[in-house]
């Protein structure tokens, strides 16, 4: 939850930060969806052909567009995400 917390703070406050690590992220989305369990499950999140689709993906939140922000976020999660970083960070 606090993790959760901080990545709100991150990208609703401190838009250098988010500037700066957005460059260093690569990889593509496998579409898991576990990002969208993290400390409890986004009632938007829905399965289609074992895929994870958002139901208001064109409106979703910024915290949601920028998963991962940086790799403690992905920590949070239970499978590898389609994300990873440069290891300077
Ligand atoms: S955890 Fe990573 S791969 Fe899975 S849905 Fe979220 S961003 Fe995509």
């Amino acid at each position: 939850m606090l993790k959760k917390i901080r990545r709100h703070f991150k990208v609703y406050l401190t838009k250098k930060y988010f500037e700066k690590h957005k460059e260093k992220k690569t990889g593509n989305c496998k579409r898991c969806g576990n990002c969208c369990k993290i400390w409890y499950k986004c009632p938007f999140l829905e399965f289609k052909s074992k895929e994870a689709t958002c139901k208001i993906y064109k409106h979703r939140p910024a915290v949601c567009r920028i998963f991962p922000l940086n790799r403690k976020d992905l920590e949070e999660i239970s499978t590898k995400c389609g994300f990873h970083f440069e290891k300077s960070l």
